[in-house]
């Protein structure tokens, strides 16, 4: 049995003569003097109300003839007002599932995601928040990489680890954690170094995105960038410096610019005329030691989450080819487009052509 209902996601007011349908853009929708009916008409979709008595119900309630009320029903239907999904409130991932309703997401966006397998390459601030939001969100699998033990420092912003995790490697106390918090969700752990391309090749071309948030050794972007060009399996960057965060650029390889499309461009290869070869990096700050910040952590770490969420639902995601700088102290968002290089050494022209996942 077909029926229809009112979004449950979609609060209904009519403070004065205006009809508020939703509360923010938007999803929500302004109706201008609005008639005494249309309120009534919606009230009286607040539970399901099957297919076939839906003119009916329309025509009872605001007194239109036949060919006006059918024209009322399909405008409320084609603008999402009324639609055929009844959520049960009880249900485990309902309030997730109004938020994607209302955030444009056409049909159910559980039958996505409890289907697809994300990555993570580093387990620590960023990576660990990540992972504990998408199993949350009730993703299908995460395969988690990090050699790293838990250490007592890293429980400023490290929040799924716990004093009694001090020594423990992070995978296996993520694996335990995301089990606790929900068992539906596989994880695989890769209790192992990030050393070369063959080693996200190895581990990751059956994923349907990667998130890079580790920073050693140096050269973990261009690896990535290279075994996503290979395998075809898009990737995103997540990280910090001083009080700035970072999230992507989204890499889809052959569709947005690659790490080394716009290599030239990124403000490393500013320094020293662009000579990156012949520049020296050497860090004469012998006590040197990175700043790391809870809440800068957890915003990086939820805007990755969520543009890894939207990016497997297929809805818009800002990071997708450019880099985010996210501001920890006035939470401005700076975009950095990278741009497409149809002659890069890495995706363009000459470059490998990308091997089917799996091999
Ligand atoms: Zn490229």
């Amino acid at each position: 049995m077909t029926s229809i209902n009112l979004h449950q996601g979609l609060s209904v007011l009519q403070p004065g003569k205006d009809l508020m349908i939703g509360l923010m853009p938007p999803a929500a929708l302004v109706i201008e003097d609005a008639p005494d009916y249309l309120r009534h008409v919606l009230s009286a979709f607040s539970s399901p109300v099957r297919e076939e008595d839906a003119l009916a119900t329309v025509e009872a309630h605001s007194g239109l003839p036949t060919s006006e009320a059918k024209q009322l029903l399909d405008e409320l239907r084609g603008a999402g007002v009324l639609t055929a999904q009844w959520i049960d409130r009880q249900e485990r991932y309902s309030r997730h599932r109004l938020y994607f309703g209302v955030a444009g997401h056409q049909g159910d966006p559980m039958d996505v995601l409890r289907n697809r397998s994300i990555g993570l390459i580093g387990t620590g601030g960023i990576g660990s928040n990540v992972a504990m939001i998408l199993a949350a969100a009730g993703i299908g699998r995460l395969v988690v990489a990090d050699a790293d033990v838990v250490e007592t420092t890293n429980l400023t912003r490290q929040f799924l680890y716990t004093e009694g995790d001090v020594g423990t490697p992070k995978v296996e106390a993520l694996a335990r954690r995301v089990r606790e918090r929900n068992a539906d969700v596989r994880v695989d752990i890769v209790n192992d170094t990030f050393d070369s391309p063959d080693f996200a090749v190895r581990h990751f071309a059956d994923c349907d995105l990667v998130v890079l948030s580790a920073d050693t050794p140096q050269d973990v972007h261009r690896w990535l960038n290279e075994a996503s060009v290979r395998t075809g399996v898009p990737y995103s960057c997540a990280g910090y410096l001083d009080t700035m965060g970072i999230v992507g650029p989204l890499v889809v390889p052959g569709s947005t610019a690659c790490l080394e499309c716009d290599y030239a461009n990124t403000s490393l290869a500013a320094f020293n005329g662009g000579n990156l070869e012949g520049t020296d990096f050497t860090e004469y700050n012998r006590a040197y030691q990175a700043p790391s910040y809870g809440p800068l952590n957890a915003m990086v770490s939820s805007v990755q989450a969520n543009e890894a969420l939207r990016f497997l639902l297929g809805l818009p995601t800002r990071s997708l080819g450019a880099k985010l700088l996210l501001d920890s102290m006035e939470y401005g968002v700076q975009p950095e487009p990278y741009e497409r290089d149809e002659q890069c050494s890495a995706c363009g022209e000459g470059a490998r052509k990308p091997v089917p996942a799996g091999v």
